[in-house]
């Protein structure tokens, strides 16, 4: 093959951009139905990779198919633009130092300049793949009207209610100085230290009043760090929990787990007596018994009951530490604790102070440097039970990759539960969106069902500003409808920027004004919003901003990992401030992986990289591969896929080829085509099946289902029409007199074929498809120049009356198959060389016999390419071989009996003679 894709494609492209054919797509179906697919915006970050690749052109195919069914399908193509890794390159470039004495404002200017020059660079990596669509016009999240759409549905769900300040554990990264959303977070394993504490009540739980010495909880936990700000210990209700004598002492643990812990402590196992019976007693008794904090002389902590205690694990009473847990925090708020204890800082640190609150012996100190410190206290003490290393599931950040810590800070929320949005996410994700493939609607379901209220503020610059105020007379949190709507309208004429160098007061007019002390003097805070927000409100700043886009959007296709990321925070910000999903139809992805099914990365060598798989095989090559593979779980691509994907876009592109040498100029449909009709019964049969293989991809494309239109259109180029059909056609089309019904009749099937194959094809292979363009009859091509510019393939017969024929086409199949077995035979005998050099003499079943002598039975001896097919019925089929009656025609190689000499041509059958 010397398609030279890697050449042509370029030229093509750039003929495209110059005559302007995405804009001729719209122009042509203006005022049709739209079509919406709503892009995903990537992470303006660096060069494409083969997920982009595989994204952008899935999409393409979706698009480029409803182009065709004639639908006014719009494309804006979009960029993520603000958030932490952008900054985090900023950061790097100007060292951490640097960084931090620069002020907001040029921080942001060059995290701009950052995200501007990749989208540059991603968007040739796009195009080049032959994705259609408004390159120019993109939409950017760093828009002013994207600022604006932020603060418009931050308003509408902030007015309904939803959103509200809250000090509560989140996640947080002492790496990246921020909370994290759950979307942020990747689990792997890590290695942690787990420790056994005593901790001494101060009263005696019932029963055990007379025991001589002191009662202890033995608790657990594998963070160390946590135990300076123990506030409680939790216990699991309705739990038996029994006291082992130790030194002198009542150990209490739980009483399923005691003997274990005992073993490993070294300790015998010898439960307290108390009147001749184990001490054995509910949780429910041990229920507000106070203990010493262990750290801090002069504090206490308190029991509480929680059903989050895990009983297979520990010793089934873990510490409690609201500051740096959820779980913690909620059994904590239940018992009516609120005076939350959080001594760690920004970076990470504990503060310093020798009162509980603060770090006390381990003032300023790492969390995971004062770890071994606290061990060595608590063991100095005489508290430590066991210490021990276990590996465990962490939560990591998804950017720097260092475990996140929990810690409890003011942050942002929007509450999933306070108005019913969890409720009403999960009504429009079963009720109101069709999933693809049916089964994600469970995932983003489950997800939904059970996610913590969304922390939506950052402690970061590159983002839109939360718009809230402090009043710096008397400390009152400012945010109202009139100082929403003045920002809004800032936004929308200065951008978000502006937030940082603007005074309030400039901006916020009447506004400017605390409703608790009737100060004017309000400061901008500096929280930012969650990146995810940003992305999440597309619906709004894009869709229903942009005059040729509509919202809800009819489809949203991203990798499977957006059930956590943007599908659902576009969901939860349209449900929120709108009540309903921004999309009617949702289609995820799998993730690509190498041809071992292993994530690709640098160290291992595998990574694919589209830009060199376009320069090197042609982007054909990747759509061809995207339309293959079921990209509905994760999908494999290394150099051996791409090699068998580019021998089969061979097969398409020499079909394409025969096709056009029968067809390019010799054949016009409009004025050489034969009616249905008047078709010869094999011609009617092949425009039957074409009609049903067309019926199959259609339905597939409009489904969302590549790879079954993919497969459809390979066994239908390769088994049937290479192998069987276009071969038997060869012998018309060659020796046939031009202008004959028989050879015009063979044209106007290919012409059907080539027809259907351009259109089925351009979805995939856009460049080939429109590479054959230049070669088309122009009535097979709607008189196009550009392939994205046709409409749709119709075949000239229904599904219905096409699946009339599927009777005489199995028949004559299952008799084909026994003559090539027949002819195989005779070959390897050495009978016979050639299958013209036969004839067959076939006995079939009634039913058989009567399909294949039938009103729509075909020349078989054609199908066949043999001299000649006698059938009788009988009771089995059966196929027996001879010589062909009659000589060989020097210029058709068939055996007739009418070879002879005909106006000086010598040794011609008679149909040769008429053609000559
Ligand atoms: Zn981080
Ligand atoms: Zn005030
Ligand atoms: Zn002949």
């Amino acid at each position: 093959m010397r398609a030279g894709l890697s050449k042509s494609e370029p030229k093509r492209l750039k003929d495209w951009q110059d005559n302007k054919v995405y804009e001729q797509v719209l122009k042509k179906n203006e005022g049709h139905k739209k079509f919406v697919l709503h892009d995903g915006p990537p992470y303006a970050n660096g060069p494409i990779h083969i997920g982009h690749a595989m994204n952008k052109i899935a999409k393409d195919m979706i698009n480029r198919y409803w182009m065709m069914q004639g639908c006014e399908v719009p494309y804006v193509p979009g960029w993520d633009c603000h958030g932490q890794p952008i900054e985090h390159k900023v950061e790097e470039k100007l060292g951490t130092e640097k960084f931090n004495q620069t002020s907001t404002a040029k921080i942001r200017e060059l995290c701009n300049k950052f995200a501007v020059e990749n989208i540059e660079l991603q968007k040739a990596g796009f195009r080049r793949l032959g994705v259609l669509g408004d390159w120019d016009n993109p939409y950017l999240t760093l828009y002013h009207q994207h600022d604006a759409a932020d603060i418009e549905v931050f308003k509408a769900m902030y007015d309904r209610g939803m959103i509200y300040r809250g000090h509560k554990p989140v996640h947080w990264c002492k790496h990246c100085h921020t909370a994290l959303a759950e979307a942020e977070i990747e689990y792997s394993d890590e290695t942690s230290p787990s420790v056994f504490v005593r901790f001494e009540m101060t009263s005696k739980p019932a029963g055990l009043e007379n025991f001589d010495g002191p009662v202890d909880f033995i608790i657990w936990t594998t963070t160390p760090w946590t135990i300076p700000s123990d506030q409680a210990v939790s216990l699991k209700p309705g739990a038996a929990y029994v006291a082992v004598e130790h030194d002198g002492r009542a150990e209490v643990m739980l009483e399923d787990l005691a003997p274990k812990c005992c073993e490993e402590f070294g300790w015998e196992y010898t439960p307290v007596m108390v009147d001749g019976k184990p001490y054995v007693v509910p949780a429910e008794t041990l229920h507000h018994i106070h203990y010493k904090q262990p750290i801090f002389d002069g504090v206490e902590g308190v029991a509480l009951l929680a059903d989050y205690v895990g009983v297979d694990d520990g010793t089934g009473i873990v510490h409690n530490s609201p500051g740096h847990g959820v779980d913690d925090y909620f059994a904590c708020l239940k018992e009516g604790i609120t005076d939350i204890c959080m001594p760690v800082d920004d970076d990470g640190r504990f503060y310093t102070g020798e009162e509980f609150g603060a770090g006390g012996p381990f003032s300023g100190m790492d969390t995971d440097e004062a770890n071994p410190h606290i061990i060595e206290f608590l063991r100095e003490r005489g508290t430590l039970v066991l210490e021990k290393k276990i590996t465990h599931s962490y939560p990591h950040c998804w950017r720097c990759k260092h475990p996140v810590l929990f810690r409890a800070t003011d942050q942002w929320f929007v509450s999933m539960d306070k108005t019913g949005l969890r409720e009403q996410a999960g009504k429009e994700v079963r009720e109101n969106v069709k999933w693809y493939p049916a089964h994600a609607a469970n995932r983003i379901g489950a997800m939904v069902e059970q996610r913590p209220d969304w922390c939506i503020s950052r402690q970061r610059n590159w983002g839109v500003p939360i718009p809230s105020y402090t009043c710096a007379d008397c400390g009152e949190k400012v945010m109202n409808d009139a100082t929403l709507d003045a920002v809004i309208k800032l936004f929308h004429e200065k951008g978000s920027d502006a937030w940082f160098t603007d005074a309030p007061e400039s901006y916020l007019g009447e506004a400017c004004v605390c409703p608790k002390c009737g100060g004017h003097h309000l400061k901008a805070d500096k929280d930012i919003l969650d990146v995810w927000w940003d992305s999440g409100v597309s619906w709004k700043a894009v869709c229903e901003y942009r005059p040729e886009l509509e919202y809800p959007a009819d489809v949203y296709l991203e990798g499977s990992d957006q059930h956590r990321g943007w599908f659902q925070s576009s969901l939860l910000t349209s449900v929120g401030a709108n009540g309903h999903a921004p999309y009617k139809a949702v289609v995820s992805q799998g993730f690509t992986l190498d041809g071992q099914g292993r994530k690709m990365s640098k160290s291992l060598g595998n990574v694919i990289d589209p830009n060199k798989v376009c320069d090197e095989m042609g982007a054909d090559i990747i759509r061809l591969w995207v339309a293959s593979v079921d990209t509905s779980s994760d999908v494999s691509i290394d150099h051996e896929i791409l090699a068998r994907t580019s021998d089969a876009y061979r097969r398409f592109r020499n079909t394409l080829r025969f096709l056009l040498s029968e067809l390019e100029g010799q054949f016009e449909p409009e004025t050489d085509g034969v009616a249905f009709a008047e078709l010869l019964p094999l011609d009617k049969l092949m425009v039957a099946r074409l009609t049903q293989v067309q019926a199959e991809v259609d339905d597939a494309y409009a489904s969302y289902e590549f790879p079954r239109a993919y497969r459809a259109l390979y066994d239908f180029v390769v088994t049937e029409l290479s192998n069987v059909y276009l071969d038997a056609l060869k012998d018309r089309l060659y020796c046939d007199k031009p202008g004959s019904l028989e050879r015009r009749s063979a044209q106007t099937v290919l012409a059907e074929l080539f027809s259907m194959l351009m259109r089925d094809l351009q979805p995939i292979l856009s460049y080939t498809v429109d590479e054959a363009m230049a070669y088309a009859p122009a009535g097979c091509v709607d008189h196009q120049k550009y392939a994205a510019l046709l409409n749709w393939y119709k075949s000239p017969i229904s599904v219905d009356e096409a699946n009339e024929f599927e009777g005489v086409l199995e028949a004559s199949l299952e008799l084909r198959s026994a003559v090539t077995k027949a002819l195989e035979d005779a070959r390897s005998a050495g009978t016979f060389t050639k299958s013209q050099q036969v004839r067959v003499k076939a006995v079939v079943p009634a039913e058989m016999y009567a399909l294949l002598t039938g009103d729509k039975a075909v020349d078989l001896a054609e199908f066949y390419i043999v001299s000649d097919v006698e059938l009788t019925q009988g009771e089995e089929l059966s196929v027996a071989i001879e010589a062909a009656e009659g000589e060989c025609c020097d210029r058709c190689w068939n055996y007739r009996t009418t070879v002879g000499e005909y106006n000086g041509h010598a040794h011609i059958c008679k149909r040769c003679a008429d053609a000559l």
